[in-house]
């Protein structure tokens, strides 16, 4: 999708700070980060969020999340971390393709307001 801002990360016509790339799976930097460590972790292909590859295709949603523990371990998040799929308006989802945000680097609150 051509007017997809993930879609054009993931097709590189948009640059991004890369910290894992697979054939199906992108994770970059967040560009306004909200821990010490704040990569998204996102499908190639285009899904608009967690719920609809759920009813596609959960394998890939299955690669998606090893895809996020490969980068905990790599930024070294041992002792914690938060993965986050706002999914929809209430969420405050604002780019609809599906992203994981993986969260950490400092304690983190909880219930997230
Ligand atoms: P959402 O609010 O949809 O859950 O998260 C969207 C995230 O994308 C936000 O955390 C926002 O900072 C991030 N973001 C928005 N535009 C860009 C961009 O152009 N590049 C990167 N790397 N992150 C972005
Ligand atoms: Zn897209």
């Amino acid at each position: 999708m051509s007017d997809c801002l993930f879609c054009r990360i993931a097709t590189r016509e948009i640059p991004a700070e890369l910290v894992l790339e697979t054939p199906r799976v992108m994770a970059f930097r967040d560009t306004n980060p909200q821990a010490p460590t704040h990569v998204l972790v996102i499908p190639v292909e285009h899904v608009a969020n967690a719920a609809e590859l759920a009813d596609t295709d959960p394998a890939y949603a299955g690669e998606l999340l090893a895809a996020a523990a490969e980068v905990a371990r790599r930024e070294g998040l041992g002792s914690g971390y938060r993965l986050v799929a706002n999914t929809g308006a209430d969420a405050g989802q604002t780019v609809e393709h599906l992203h994981w945000h993986v969260l950490g680097g400092r304690p983190l609150t909880w219930p997230p307001g």
